[in-house]
C-alpha cells in the first residue's frame, strides 16, 4: 500500500486542503479518506511528526475581522507553527514544540491568552494554562495568574518541578517567583482591542490557544493557554487548565487541546472523552472528534472546537461554531493556517 507521510502532506498532494469545510481531518494517503483516519497502519517512523495549533474558537464573523486584524492572526499562527515545526524537524519533544508554539500566541495580542487575555468583569485578567505529556502521563496546570507573562511556562514547571499538577492563584504566582519565571503588572494584559470589547459587554470573544504534537520519537503531547471567558467572575476557572476536560495526552490513544465554553466542555470531560473513544472503542480519531463536537456538543449547545492528534500523526481540527483559528503542519514543512469555515 502506498503510503505518505503525514496528513497534511497526503492532503496537499491530493490537492484537497479540507480546512475549508466545518474543519478538516488528516490520514495518510493509502489508508483511504477522513472518515477512515484513525484506521489505517501508520507511515515510516522516520519521517512522522505533525503539530497542529488553535487560536479559539468562536463566533468570528469574516466581516468583523479587519484586515489588519485577519494577517495578524494568521502571522500569529504561521509562527507558532514555525517555532513548534522548528522543535520537532530536529527530532525534539513534542512537550518542547506545543510549548514554543504556546509561548509564541500567548506574546501575540491577538489570541485570547497571555498578552491578549480578556478581561474579568472585575476589569482585571485571570489566566489559566495546562500542559500534558502523552508518554508519561504528567500533567502541570495554573488558574487563575495574573502576572505571569506566559502561564504556560509555569504549568510546565508545576508538572517538571513540583509533585502537584494544578496549583492556583496566590499560591501558583509564589511558586513562580520561587522558580525564577517572568512576571509582569496585570495591566500587561490590558490591550485596547480587548477593553473595547469588555466595555462593549460583549461575552462572545473567541479565545484561547492551544497546540497538540506528536513527536518522531512517537510522542504526544497537549497544551492549552487561555484569559478565560470575556466578563467571567474573578475565580472562575475554565476548561483548558482543568486535565481532560480541555487538555488531554496519552500515548494510548491521542492528544487534544479545545477551546469553547467551557463549563460544558468541563461537564462533558471533553478532551479524555475523545482519547476514550479512541482508546477503548477503537474509534477512528477522526470519528471521536465529529461525534463529540459536531453530535454531541452541538446538540447540547455547547459551542466549541478542539484539535486533536494520534501516534500514527493523523489529526482532526473540527469545530461546530462559526470560525476557529487553526492550523498545521508535518515533515513537509509546509503550514497551513485557516480562520474561518
Ligand atoms: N475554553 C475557554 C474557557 O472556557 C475559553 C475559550 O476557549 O474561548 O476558559
Amino acid at each position: 500500500m502506498r503510503r505518505r507521510a503525514t496528513g497534511a502532506a497526503a492532503l496537499a498532494a491530493a490537492g484537497c486542503i479540507l480546512l475549508g469545510m466545518s474543519g478538516a481531518h488528516g490520514a495518510p494517503l493509502g489508508v483511504a479518506g477522513p472518515r477512515d483516519a484513525g484506521r489505517g497502519p501508520p507511515p515510516p517512523q522516520a519521517a512522522r511528526f505533525m503539530l497542529v495549533v488553535h487560536g479559539g474558537a468562536g463566533t468570528i464573523r469574516r466581516s468583523e475581522v479587519s484586515p489588519e486584524a485577519e494577517s495578524a492572526i494568521r502571522a500569529g499562527l504561521t509562527e507558532a507553527l514555525r517555532r513548534g515545526y522548528e522543535v520537532l524537524a530536529r527530532g525534539g519533544r513534542s512537550l518542547d514544540a506545543v510549548t514554543a508554539a504556546i509561548v509564541v500566541l500567548e506574546d501575540s495580542p491577538w489570541f485570547n491568552a497571555g498578552r491578549g487575555a480578556v478581561f474579568t468583569s472585575a476589569g482585571t485578567h485571570e489566566l489559566d494554562a495546562a500542559i500534558m505529556d502523552g508518554r508519561t502521563l504528567a500533567a502541570g496546570a495554573v488558574a487563575g495568574v495574573k502576572h505571569v507573562k506566559n502561564p504556560i511556562r509555569l504549568a510546565r514547571l508545576v508538572m517538571e518541578r513540583s509533585p502537584h499538577v494544578l496549583l492556583v492563584a496566590d499560591g501558583a504566582e509564589a511558586f513562580a517567583r520561587a522558580q525564577g519565571v517572568e512576571l509582569v503588572p496585570n495591566r500587561y494584559f490590558s490591550t485596547e482591542r480587548r477593553r473595547r470589547a469588555f466595555e462593549a459587554a460583549r461575552h462572545k470573544v473567541p479565545g484561547t490557544v492551544g497546540a497538540v504534537a506528536l513527536d518522531s520519537h512517537g510522542d504526544l503531547a497537549a497544551a492549552t493557554s487561555t484569559g478565560g471567558t470575556g466578563n467571567k467572575l474573578p475565580g472562575r476557572v475554565g476548561d483548558s487548565p482543568i486535565i481532560g476536560a480541555g487538555t488531554y495526552a496519552s500515548n494510548a490513544s491521542c492528544a487534544v487541546s479545545a477551546t469553547g465554553h467551557g463549563e460544558d466542555f468541563i461537564r462533558r470531560v471533553v478532551a479524555y472523552d475523545i482519547c476514550a473513544r479512541v482508546a477503548y472503542r477503537h474509534q477512528a480519531l477522526a470519528d471521536a472528534v465529529d461525534e463529540v463536537v459536531l453530535r454531541e456538543l452541538a446538540a447540547a449547545g455547547a459551542d466549541g472546537g478542539v484539535i486533536a492528534v494520534d501516534t500514527a500523526g493523523r489529526y482532526a481540527l473540527q469545530f461546530n461554531t462559526e470560525g476557529m483559528y487553526r492550523g498545521y503542519v508535518g515533515p513537509d514543512g509546509k503550514i497551513v493556517v485557516e480562520l474561518y469555515r
